[in-house]
């Protein structure tokens, strides 16, 4: 499978570096804000790592400046089958229009997407007849939460029958903020008296300041994320039963709390009881948004193969594991 990846920070070049340890996949495109790079017989991920931050991949052998490299990707549209996104989704309807633009453009095959906010997926949900129209697959949601977690929960549900409710609690540490500027900025949207539009407008300098508030840890409570809109589309609860937060620590490679998915339910027979998904700590964020992405990618291409079109949440399917 010929994968082209939009977006080479954190999350992209960790994409890369794991296409690399595969054989069933081949990147052969990537596009940044500064540009791209396209190389049909295979992208070097170790060169695509050394692009410092504030780089850009028009800088690697054969990479190109563009002010509009999305668009030379999607004229590239023969050259792939599969898309990940890994673009910062600021404002909310960016990502939607991405996908919007790639149809329009032709592409016709599977992309996945590692969205959070609960109202850009549901942007992203309004797409499906333009992709069924268009023959695109698009699976939405697909890196660690919204992802692998709600993926959990979804198959976690089998055991009740009712579910009262999913908690989702992550952590997640990373040693340097700006190897994943548009997480950390997401990731402030979120706080107490932020918004998408607030936290997009600021400097490095002042989310810097914004960290250096709270010794670079950021507590998250009641995330608007998309888990709860995906576990009510795949039918295991209510939106509502749904909560999500967690620790970010922007100074620390080491997680700060472990990531737990807690599902509690009723069984037939009349039994409550919790299962629990607990991530290993060693997982990295970038270990487990990627692998899954790939995995979901993989998912998207064979659904594409036998003509399934459209739009679905993550939790409504399983990620399929490349080899
Ligand atoms: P980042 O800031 O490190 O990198 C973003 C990349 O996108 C950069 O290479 C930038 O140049 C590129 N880009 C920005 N605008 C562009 C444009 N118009 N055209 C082409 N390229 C453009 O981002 P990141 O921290 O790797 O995060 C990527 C996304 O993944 C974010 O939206 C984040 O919310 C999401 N994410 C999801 C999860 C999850 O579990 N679901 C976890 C972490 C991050």
């Amino acid at each position: 499978m010929k994968i082209a990846i939009l977006g080479a920070g954190g999350l992209g070049k960790a994409a890369a570096q794991i296409i690399a340890q595969k054989t069933q996949m081949q990147l052969v495109a990537v596009a940044d804000a500064g540009g791209f790079v396209f190389n049909p017989t295979g992208i070097d991920a170790n060169e695509l790592q050394n692009v410092k931050v504030g780089g850009s991949v028009s800088q690697m052998q054969g990479g190109q400046r563009s002010s509009d490299a999305i668009g030379e990707i999607i004229n590239l549209k023969d050259e792939y089958d599969g898309v990940f996104l890994a673009l910062p989704n600021l404002p909310n309807e960016f990502i939607p229009c991405v996908v919007q633009r790639f149809v329009e453009g032709g592409f016709q095959g599977a992309l996945v997407d590692a969205l959070k906010r609960t109202r850009a997926m549901e942007m992203i949900f309004d797409l499906d007849g333009l992709l069924q129209d268009n023959k695109c697959t698009f699976l939405s949601g697909c890196g660690a939460t919204p992802g692998l977690l709600t993926a959990a929960a979804a198959l976690a549900a089998q055991s009740f029958v009712k579910v009262e409710k999913v908690h989702i609690w992550w952590g997640v540490g990373i040693a340097r903020w700006d190897d994943y500027k548009a997480t950390i900025r997401e990731d402030i949207a979120h706080l107490p008296g932020w918004d998408v539009d607030s936290a997009k407008a600021l400097s490095d300098a002042e989310v810097e300041e914004v960290l250096g508030q709270s010794d670079g840890k950021l507590t998250l409570y009641n995330m608007e994320h998309a888990d709860d809109v995906m576990l009510e589309r795949a039918g295991v609860c209510e939106r509502d039963q749904v909560t999500v937060g967690g620790v970010m620590d922007t100074r620390n490679a080491k997680k700060p709390v472990s990531t737990t998915m807690t599902l509690t339910g009723i069984t037939f027979d009349g039994q409550r009881s919790e299962h629990k998904f607990i991530l290993g700590d060693e997982t990295t964020m970038a270990a487990n948004v990627c692998g899954t992405a790939l995995g979901y990618l993989h998912r998207a291409q064979w659904l594409h193969q036998r003509g399934v079109y459209g739009v679905f949440g993550s939790a409504e399917m399983m990620p399929l594991t490349v080899k």
